[in-house]
């Protein structure tokens, strides 16, 4: 009688050690370009009400800072690319509420 595989729970890691969707969310935020923050027509920050961009939310919404502070601290988005970890960016945009919409 042939043995069932057990069904897998989570997508796959990928090389880097991240999931497949985590790595998704990191490199749409490194290029800037989101489901969310890059169509023709951004939404605002509900908060701030600056066009919604990956830049704003990472770097410069005030609403998040306490947040960003407590992940990491950059003044560029390459700043924040060669010297955070992806885990501290991911966790991040996870507590902000934006994981599900990048
Ligand atoms: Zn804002």
């Amino acid at each position: 009688m042939p043995t069932r595989l057990p069904i897998q729970q989570k997508a796959p890691l990928s090389r880097s050690g991240l999931s497949h969707q985590d790595a998704i969310i990191l490199r749409r935020l490194r290029i800037g370009h989101t489901r969310l923050l890059n169509r023709k027509d951004p939404p605002q920050c509900s908060h701030c009400y600056y066009a919604l961009t990956a830049k704003h939310v990472l770097l410069d919404c005030d609403y998040c800072r306490a947040t960003r502070q407590r992940s990491f601290n950059a003044f560029t988005l390459k700043e924040l690319f060669d010297t955070a970890s992806t885990r501290d960016v991911l966790g991040f945009i996870r507590d902000v509420r934006l994981y599900h919409l990048i």
